[in-house]
């Protein structure tokens, strides 16, 4: 055991935390593992940031940084420099540090520094998530029942879902080595197949790209550019948009993706999905297909929906774009 993982133990964990920081597999350092069971849904983590630092990342400087340390108390100071690892050389001030151990803070303009958040792995099949926070407090939630001794993981990016391994690595800097990385696996390759494809549906539904930008790289996976202007005027007609969407979800929940907050996402309330439909011929097809068990039985169902013209088809664009605006505003 080297000095650096023997600092991680003097680290400020909360002392009922479910979890305990402990090596992890070779090449990912060390990582939080479950003491006991954690339910769904359950906080694992809540952790103010140690100092932040009111700015972009591409404008933070060495100096920012010295001028937050300076301003920290002694006990805080050697928390900080516990971080030590990442390397096992003397500690360094550097920017790359404080871009591994810090969260952005879309309450307040700028990124927090966070000890022990940072401790966690990343997988691109996580077991739990950081929630978008109202304030500078960021907390760690089970998105699935944890076992005690499992190793708790969060995805460092929110739009994988939509991004393929090579993407992914790309923006992780680092390979990581989860189920749906493992090359080649059936899994895997299966699942570079389903992300692309989730990706293309959600551009569909949503005339834009996982940016929120129209013409993005998302656009490219829809070959078809008669398609892809329907998805960019937003006239997909509404028979297909249901489609596109259970598809999605069915799609998730084979990827293993399909947790709560996911559903929370993208799944239509049952209600409202039936009442949009205005052919009587539609919504009895959309009430059956809903009233099925599985995504993917309603799935099935729905796709005999597929082509078929309604009659809110010539008031939903407008209707869309009220509701982006809305969105947007
Ligand atoms: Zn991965």
């Amino acid at each position: 055991m080297t000095l650096t993982s023997l600092a991680y133990r003097r680290l400020r964990i909360p002392k009922d935390a479910p979890f305990e920081l402990r090596p992890s597999s070779p090449g990912k350092g060390w990582g939080g593992f479950a003491t006991r069971l954690i339910k769904q849904g359950e906080q694992i983590l809540k952790e103010e940031p140690l100092f932040v630092i009111p700015k972009p990342t591409q404008y933070i400087t060495n100096e920012d940084l010295w001028a937050a340390f300076r301003r920290l108390t002694p006990a805080d100071q050697g928390q900080f420099l516990l971080l030590r690892d990442n390397a096992k050389q003397p500690f360094m001030m550097s920017k790359e540090a404080f871009a591994e151990n810090s969260f952005a803070l879309p309450a307040k303009f700028g990124h927090g520094l966070f000890l022990v958040h940072s401790r966690f792995n990343h997988s691109c099949l996580p077991n739990a998530t950081v929630p978008a926070s109202s304030n500078d407090i960021i907390t760690l939630v089970a998105i699935e029942d944890i076992m005690a001794g499992e190793e708790i993981t969060f995805c460092y990016n929110n739009d994988f879902e939509c991004k393929i391994r090579c993407e992914r690595h790309k923006i992780l800097r680092f390979v990581c080595n989860c189920k749906a990385c493992l090359v080649g696996t059936p899994f895997q390759q299966l699942s570079d197949v389903r992300r692309r494809f989730i990706r293309g549906l959600i551009y569909l539904t949503a005339g834009a790209g996982i940016d929120g930008k129209s013409q993005d790289s998302s656009s490219s996976v829809i070959a078809d550019h008669r398609l892809r202007e329907a998805a960019d005027n937003l006239s997909i007609p509404l028979s297909n948009r249901l489609i596109y969407l259970l598809l999605t979800l069915y799609l998730l929940e084979e990827e293993g993706l399909l947790d709560y907050l996911m559903r929370e996402r993208f799944e239509p309330p049952v209600v409202v999905t039936s009442s949009l439909f205005q052919t009587e011929s539609n919504a009895e097809i959309v009430k059956t297909a809903m009233a099925q068990k599985t995504w993917q039985g309603k799935m099935l169902i729905a796709f005999r929906l597929y082509g078929r013209h309604d009659a809110a088809d010539e008031s939903l664009p407008e209707m869309l774009r009220m509701l982006r605006m809305l969105r947007s505003a």
